[in-house]
């Protein structure tokens, strides 16, 4: 008999390509979640947006056994000098609290925070995650991305992406001063966000969508960037798209995933 070809076999029978980044196996008497957060864009600008990431780290994120950021929490990051501004140190100073209770943090560059580095890490206590990459939660494999690169259709930025992902650029630009990165920053947030109007080249295409699947070898996909949160059903798979946290413009919003042995809910906040 001719094999099917149902992209949930076709995903199963190809090896993943992408790193394996943490696997978490089913514990006796530790039921705590794995969370999911994204697109937070936390600077001093919006205080109410930082008072209720900082609620939630505060709280919900301390029963669970690992955080995962994926991307864009912070407006903008332009090097780990960042550090010495005192809003930026206590918010890593308030993530690191969370190694404290046991609570596991992974951090993804996003498109706004592609700098976060090693000094960041350390001073959140974090692991910073590739972009995509893969984790195991008892018998599920999800991959993970920011979703910026999955939005195929804006050549231009992809063009750009590629480029602001190379090291030795990355290098240069961290020479600069101060004073040029910030207003490179400025020049580089003025792009309107997604949340807008919809244009479909700021949303995932399902070509890309599809290959993520098939090259994780997961039939569970996670990711933020668009502010569209939904799940999905495509063809390989279930699609997760996190919420952005607004609470200081607009309409309120945020939220996130929630993921144990057996069930995944994505959850609002604030309720
Ligand atoms: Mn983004």
């Amino acid at each position: 008999m001719r094999a099917s070809n149902t992209p949930a076999e076709a995903t199963a029978a190809s090896p993943s390509t992408l790193p394996l980044a943490r696997t978490f196996t089913a514990e006796p008497g530790d039921d705590r979640p794995v969370l999911f957060i994204s697109d937070l864009h936390l600077s001093p600008a919006i205080p109410r947006t930082v008072a209720a990431f900082e609620q939630f780290i505060r709280t919900v994120a301390r029963e669970a056994r690992a955080l995962f950021i994926l991307g864009d929490l912070f407006e903008y990051w332009i090097g780990d000098d960042e550090l010495a501004s005192p809003w930026t140190a206590a918010q890593c100073a308030l993530m690191r609290s969370l190694a404290a209770d046991g609570v596991e943090l992974y951090v993804m560059h996003g498109n706004r925070d592609f700098l976060l580095g090693p000094r960041f890490a350390a001073a959140a206590g974090a692991t910073l995650l590739h972009d995509p990459c893969v984790i195991e939660i008892g018998a599920r494999r999800l991959v993970l991305t920011h979703g910026d690169a999955l939005c195929t259709l804006d050549e231009g930025y992809q063009r750009f992406r590629r480029w602001t992902r190379r090291p030795w650029i990355q290098r240069g630009f961290l020479a600069w001063p101060l004073a040029w990165r910030l207003a490179l920053a400025r020049k580089l947030r003025q792009r309107p966000p997604p949340t807008q109007s919809y244009n479909p080249a700021w949303d995932v295409t399902t070509e890309a969508v599809n290959a993520l699947f098939r090259a994780g070898a997961c039939s569970i996909q996670v990711h933020g960037h668009t502010h569209r949160p939904a799940r999905h059903r495509e063809a390989g798979g279930e699609r997760w798209v996190l919420p952005d946290w607004e609470m200081d413009h607009g309409r309120l919003r945020g939220g996130y995933l929630r993921v144990d042995m057996h069930t995944i809910t994505c959850l609002p906040w604030p309720d």
